[in-house]
């Protein structure tokens, strides 16, 4: 494991007096971690330093072919004091296989993990403390070889900034409406939808325009060849309960592996739910939502943790879920992942890492 230097700044900045008006992702800390790449050094030079803007080659390969990775996760801070990290061994190993797939060298997990905690350390103050506030955590690599022409990078940096967030929910759950997209796809199998990178983010934003011009939140995307079969929300994956079985889309190498999934799933099996993981098609979903059997849908993922769906549009049919209102499983794995998160509950599964 590398020795990180730490840099404290000498300027530090005002932190928001109120934790309600945060929002998501518009303030930023005191300082940020910085690590390097390069075929000699391998990634090198570990450091914590005051956040800073960074400067690169207007030809630098990641403005040019999207080459970058990108991490979210939360800390938290416990009633006693303590800091939690909620499962980041997913989210370095995540990092990794989407590392593989961009062509951008491995991070060694020992120094992700080692440079994760020492940012947060430092900037632990800024960690809100109100209910359903956090500090969310941005690790991501860019591609930096000042170079027009198509191939992997030589070099690059990979950092992490963090920026204290707001409740996703002001009052308690609250149910969302959901477009589910039948023209434009975002990505198919063999692409780069298991990757969690920038690309998948520019190739949905139009359908997500549409969506919010039509007054959904978010888009559910189709698979990319036929159109039929679903396959997660913007930046959450999905989840339904069909005739008492939880159901969620199989992994199919077009579909980002979410942390928060992955905890859904385990979840509710320990709590004797039978969970399948399987293709599921539009029209299967369209027919349990007539004849009743469609008693739950909702969508996992870091920001909101759970976010139950109430409405689901599909070409002309709307389809209001249990009545379009919080079913129970979203209730109780929204309570049961916040408490472990917050160190409310008792954390019998080992998710959580101490910061400190
Ligand atoms: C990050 C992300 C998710 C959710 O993953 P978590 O690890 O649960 O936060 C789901 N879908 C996409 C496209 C994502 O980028």
């Amino acid at each position: 494991m590398q020795e990180i230097k730490v840099e404290l700044t000498q300027n530090p900045k005002q932190k928001p007096a109120d934790e309600s008006k945060l929002g998501f992702g518009k303030i930023f800390t005191d300082h940020m971690y910085i690590m390097e790449y390069n075929p000699e050094k391998g990634w090198h030079n570990p450091r914590v330093e005051p956040y800073h803007a960074i400067s690169l080659e207007p030809s630098a390969m990641v403005f040019h072919y999207g080459q970058e990775m990108f991490e979210g996760m939360k800390a938290y801070k416990t009633e006693d004091g303590r800091i939690l990290l909620f499962r980041p061994d997913k989210n370095i190993e995540r990092a990794n296989n989407s590392n593989r797939r961009l062509c951008i060298p491995e991070i060694p997990a020992e120094d992700f993990l080692n440079g994760l905690k020492k940012l947060v350390e430092v900037d632990q103050d800024w960690i809100p403390t109100q209910p359903g506030t956090s500090l969310y955590i941005r690790p991501f690599v860019i591609a930096t070889d000042p170079f027009l022409g198509v191939r992997p990078s030589d070099t690059y940096l990979f950092m992490i900034i963090l920026s204290p967030s707001g409740a996703y929910y002001e009052s308690g759950l609250d149910p969302v409406k959901i477009w589910i997209e039948d023209d434009y796809v975002r990505a198919v199998r063999g692409g780069i939808g298991e990757a969690k990178t920038g690309g998948n983010y520019v190739a949905s934003l139009k359908a997500q325009v549409k969506a919010h011009d039509e007054g959904y939140s978010q888009v559910l995307w189709l698979d990319g060849v036929e159109r039929k079969y679903i396959e997660e929300v913007g930046a959450m994956n999905i989840f339904f309960k069909i005739n008492g079985k939880v159901v969620t889309p199989v992994l199919n190498g077009s579909i980002l592996p979410g942390v928060t999934r992955a905890s859904c799933i385990d979840l509710c099996r320990h709590w004797g739910l039978e969970v399948e993981e399987r293709r599921i098609s539009v029209d299967e979903l369209v027919a349990a939502a007539k004849d009743g059997s469609l008693e739950e849908c909702w969508g996992s993922g870091t920001a909101a943790v759970i976010s139950p769906v109430g409405h689901l549009r599909f070409e002309d049919s709307v389809m209001q879920i249990g009545g379009g209102g919080i079913g129970p499983v979203s209730q109780k794995l929204y309570d049961t992942v916040t408490g472990i998160q917050t160190g409310k509950l008792e954390d019998t599964l080992g998710w959580t890492v101490r910061v400190k």
